[in-house]
């Protein structure tokens, strides 16, 4: 059965290639695709450029199919799950660019260019000198050692060598006029390009060529992309025109700068400011999820780097593509803030539940479900308010069910003002006869009795269980960990100030 495509149906393409890990910029342009396809009830692809086989990393395709899972984005047709416009994979399509490429050098439109890297490094390097930039073209292509100035002779005994590559031939005179979503019009004077490469000199395509015929070929109608590959819109455009076919409309999505606003976000920044740039672990490098980051919270940040909606911030996938505008795009940069990141996944994680919580980040809990059994939902109920993290979970649930490792000094200086050895052991005492149960109501008798603060009877029993004067609400957390760890830990606390 033929490819049904519904008029006017939306096809967008994620196109990312394989030369290492997804970092935040792709991932952003991947989910914008995806909200964009959804959006407009069209079709998200995701086709792996991966004809620079210089560039190539082993492993790289895979982890960039493993973060868009793990971000909940499926693609409808891709190199993984193919589709009807397949292959997906641009190395496995050599013989359609070698037919593409035929047409345009028969329609006079690309040529062939045999010049050696030498002869070409020598050009480069006089252009310099005089101070121009270098540019194969037509002020000087008939310069060089190509299809256009060689005799057919010559011409036959050069492409019988096979070290040849095609330009593409620009005109050099017209205004090249394209068109940008985000942008609007934009003109470059065909002087300004130079004949780009279209086919290498190992028979594969360049980027520009294989990404303008499969965009053609796979029905792309909107090209999304990051902003660094705007200048490439002029050759893209020239090439669609070459091939009489009707462009896809353009939107060219703003830079990710690093938290400073000076430059494009690296891995550099990250790994100098502790920060992840990766969704999943690379190699040495941690992701988000190695930070306690929920998937739905990463996408909600990242999708909204350069794109917002008014003062909503926080949203969920099923929101952002309902609330999704292209009007809403920034031109400028958007400036990455990892603090900025660290609240929306707070917001996600208070949005989730404790039951759920444990449910989905089973083995964050599993040492408290080990100490606590049916107790560690409570104990998670207290401590849901505080995380920022899944990463926050160890350390705020740790009090639950290990005895303190040491007994913070600023604390313990804190309780020399009320007798901490006295209130402790008075401590003992009504935990050891009475346990936890009426833990507070005993602790106002007490400090009825003996003419003690409340206060000072808190300070040390906290001390005594978290080894300072922070933590989770007191008494609940007493009651959690039972009658026996609270008067152990009131021991061990004894002890300690009497060494
Ligand atoms: N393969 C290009 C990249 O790695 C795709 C650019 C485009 O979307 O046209 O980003």
């Amino acid at each position: 059965m033929g490819y049904i495509c519904k008029k006017n149906m939306e096809r967008v393409r994620f196109a990312p290639s394989p030369t290492g890990p997804l970092h935040i910029g792709g991932l952003r342009t991947a989910l914008i695709n995806y909200i964009y396809a959804r959006k407009n009830n069209g079709i998200f692809i995701v086709r792996v450029e991966d004809t620079d086989l210089a560039r190539k990393v082993e492993g790289s395709e895979k982890y960039i199919f493993d973060s868009l899972k793990w971000c909940g984005i499926e693609a409808d047709e891709s190199a993984v799950n193919g589709g009807e416009f397949g292959p997906y994979r641009q190395s496995e399509r050599k013989d359609i660019y070698k037919k593409y490429i035929n047409v345009l050098i028969e329609k006079g439109l690309a040529y062939y260019a045999y010049d050696s890297a030498e002869d070409l490094m020598d050009a480069r390097k006089e252009a310099e000198s005089k101070g121009d930039a270098f540019k194969y073209g037509a002020n000087n292509r008939s310069l060089f050692s190509n299809s256009l100035t060689c005799s057919d002779k010559e011409n036959n005994k050069l492409l019988a060598l096979g070290t040849y590559v095609v330009r593409l031939k620009v005109d050099g005179t017209n205004d090249v006029v394209c068109q940008d979503m985000v942008r609007g019009e934009i003109n470059v004077n065909e002087k300004e390009l130079e004949d780009k490469i279209l086919m290498k000199a190992d028979g594969m395509p360049t980027y520009h060529f294989a990404n303008v015929v499969d965009d053609h070929l796979m029905k792309i109608t909107t090209v999304i992309r990051g902003e660094e590959w705007l200048p490439s819109l002029p050759i893209h455009q020239l090439l669609y025109q070459a091939f009489e076919w009707d462009a896809p409309k353009f939107m060219h999505l703003p830079l990710i700068l690093n938290p400073g606003g000076k430059g494009k976000l690296s891995k550099r920044d990250g790994d100098k400011h502790g920060y992840p740039v990766f969704p999943l672990p690379w190699r040495d490098s941690k992701g988000y999820i190695d930070f306690g980051f929920l998937p739905e919270a990463h996408i909600n940040y990242i999708a909204q780097l350069g794109w917002s909606v008014g003062d909503q911030e926080i949203m969920s996938l099923e929101e952002m593509i309902a609330q999704f505008e292209v009007d809403n795009i920034q031109k400028g940069g958007a400036r990455f803030d990892f603090d900025k990141a660290k609240w929306v996944n707070q917001q996600h994680l208070g949005k989730i539940g404790a039951g759920e919580l444990m449910s989905r980040f089973h083995s964050y809990f599993e040492e408290a479900i080990k100490a606590l059994g049916d107790r560690t939902i409570d104990a998670v109920e207290m401590i849901y308010d505080r995380l920022i993290t899944l990463e926050d979970i160890t350390n705020e649930l740790a009090c639950f069910y290990t005895h303190p490792k040491e007994y913070n000094e600023k604390s313990l200086k804190r309780l020399e003002k009320v007798d901490g050895m006295q209130i402790a052991s008075l401590l003992k005492a009504t935990v050891s006869t009475s346990g936890v149960d009426r833990l507070k109501e005993e602790i106002v008798k007490m400090a009825d009795e003996y003419e003690i603060s409340m206060g000072g009877f808190m300070q040390v029993l906290r001390v005594c269980v978290v080894g300072a004067l922070s933590g989770p609400d007191l008494v609940p957390l007493c009651q959690i960990i039972g009658k026996d760890v609270t008067l152990e830990r009131i021991n061990r606390f004894l002890e300690h100030i009497k060494s």
